[in-house]
This record gives structure tokens, C-alpha cells and sequence, in this order.
């Protein structure tokens, strides 16, 4: 699955220079135009990065960073502020709003690049490598393999995109209702407790020989993939 980017920008030159560069390294490319179309875009094609231009029209890049921030289904995503400003106190700004990282126009491809694949494979480390580890478990989504401590883990297609989703945000608590909309999609009716037998299904597959279990349960709440760090 390629990464998607949601390009916001209003200046149609940078949108079809990052496009190209966009593509050529491999990421889904998605448009807005102005401050709306990125809120819309951004609720309905959940993309994996936004590249958030400062001056956009009806809405501010600042306002939409905001508003991105303060809705549960893009409250995590990870935000690049593009800026043709320079001071200091604009950029602290940008941050303070819930921007990850900010680039100064202009700025080359190749930093722009750089930055956007740092601050995936900090907040999303999935999706910028090919391994992910968490703890001892590792995951090699090219070869479509899991170990754990070296150990084959032998997996259920459902298994996997259950892991593959919770391995990409370690620690973090996913509810019933999150798990089916990401592994099963949104428009498949399936029932709340089906995610509790494939989450059963994970953890026995993956707990070997009595070793620590990973997969922690919050009671009603939902669950979550520890690192080893912060479970005992
Ligand atoms: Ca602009």
C-alpha cells in the first residue's frame, strides 16, 4: 500500500511540482485547493501526511491544522506547514498549532523529501520501512512475514492486517469500532465481537511458549500493542 499525501496548496505550479516528485518516490498523491477542500479531502480519504501550505484561500493553513487536530479521525495525522514566511515567531506558531515540521518556501524536493520521510518514520515508522519492530516482534511487510524473538509467527490474513494496523502506533488504545473500520473497512458489516476472536486468534499465535503477552486489553475500552516497555 503507498503512502498518500494530501497536498494542500492553492499555487497550481508547486501543487504539479510536487506531484511529480510526489509520484516518482512512490506516494499516492491527493489535491485541495483551499482551506475547505483540505478539511473535506482529509475526512474522506484519511491521508498519511498533509502538506499544509500557511496562506490558503476560505480557510488558513493555520485554521485547518487546528481543525485537523481537534477531529478524532485526523487528530493524528501527521502535518508538514509550508510557509513562504520566515519569522520566527510565525514558525513557533505553526508548531504550536500541532504541525509536526515546517518547511520555509522555497525549499528543494530533495528536502522536502527528506523531511517528509523523517516525520513518517517518526510517527509512523510502518510506513516508511519495510521491517517494523516493536518490542520482539518484527514484522517484514515486503516479505509478508512476522517473527517474534527470531521465532515464524504463522499468521491469518485477517491476523495480519489486524497487527499490521496495531504495530503502526505501539502502546496506542484502539476501540472495537477503530479495529473494524481499518482491517475490515468501513462499509463491511461486521459484528464488534468478531474483532474480539481475530484479536484472540493474534495474541495465540503470537504468545509462544508462555513468553510475555503483548497485546494488552482495556477493559471496555479496546486494545493495544505494547512495546515491551511499558508492560510488564
Ligand atoms: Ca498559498
Amino acid at each position: 500500500m503507498k503512502p498518500s499525501v494530501l497536498v494542500a496548496e492553492d499555487e497550481g505550479a508547486l501543487v504539479t511540482l510536487l506531484r511529480y516528485n510526489l509520484e516518482r518516490e512512490g506516494y499516492r498523491v491527493l489535491e485541495a485547493q483551499d482551506g475547505e477542500e483540505a478539511l473535506l479531502v482529509a475526512a474522506e480519504e484519511k491521508p498519511d501526511l498533509v502538506l499544509l501550505d500557511w496562506m490558503l484561500p476560505q480557510l488558513s493553513g493555520i485554521e485547518v491544522c487546528r481543525r485537523l487536530r481537534g477531529r478524532q479521525e485526523t487528530r493524528n495525522v501527521p502535518i508538514i506547514m509550508l510557509t513562504a514566511r520566515g519569522e520566527e515567531s510565525d514558525r513557533i506558531r505553526g508548531l504550536d498549532t500541532g504541525a509536526d515540521d515546517y518547511l520555509t518556501k522555497p525549499f528543494s524536493m530533495t528536502e522536502l523529501l527528506a523531511r517528509l520521510r523523517a516525520v513518517l518514520r517518526r510517527i509512523r515508522p510502518s510506513l516508511a520501512e519495510d521491517v517494523v519492530r516493536v518490542g520482539d516482534i518484527e514484522m517484514d511487510r515486503a516479505a509478508h512475514r512476522v517473527r517474534r524473538s527470531g521465532k515464524e509467527v504463522h499468521l491469518g490474513p485477517t491476523e495480519y492486517k489486524l497487527l499490521e494496523h496495531l504495530i503502526q502506533h505501539p502502546g496506542r488504545v484502539f476501540s472495537r469500532e477503530q479495529l473494524l473500520d481499518a482491517v475490515w473497512g468501513s462499509d463491511v458489516y461486521v459484528e464488534a465481537r468478531t474483532v474480539d476472536v481475530h484479536v484472540g486468534r493474534l495474541r495465540k499465535a503470537l504468545n509462544l511458549d508462555g513468553v510475555r503477552d503483548p497485546v494488552r486489553t482495556v477493559r471496555s475500552a479496546g486494545y493495544a500493542l505494547e512495546d515491551g516497555v511499558t508492560a510488564a
